[in-house]
């Protein structure tokens, strides 16, 4: 991978990192927010339905975190954008569509046909 390209992935995921990070805070402080309005318990339902909304979307945050931190940990080992399967490069093209992706197009390809 170029030097360019290296930063211009480096950048584009702490960028999303970021924001990511700042988003989590949010959803921390809503459910902070609620618990403490539960305490009326008029609507616990409600509450209860919007918390676990809340969670799921918390949980798909987190692992997206995870992702991004371990493309940022392979991009300073200089694995960044090799295929976990078959340790080729995945194409640029397909980096910038998905930067956190660890597959090349053809394994995820095959990976999708084989969990159908
Ligand atoms: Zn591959």
């Amino acid at each position: 991978m170029r030097d360019q390209d290296h930063n211009t992935f480096k950048q584009l995921l702490t960028e999303q990192l970021t924001e990511l990070l700042g988003q989590a805070d949010l959803t921390v402080r809503g459910l902070l927010d609620y618990s403490e309005r539960s305490a009326d318990l008029l609507d616990r339902a409600t509450f209860e339905s919007e918390r676990g909304t809340m969670l799921r979307i918390r949980d798909r945050e987190s692992k997206l975190i995870r992702k991004i931190q371990r493309a940022l940990e392979n991009l300073e080992d200089g694995n960044y954008g090799i295929c976990e399967v078959c340790e080729k490069e995945i194409a640029i093209e397909r980096l910038k569509a998905r930067p956190v992706t660890t597959l090349c197009i053809r394994c995820k390809t095959k990976m999708e046909a084989l969990e159908r």
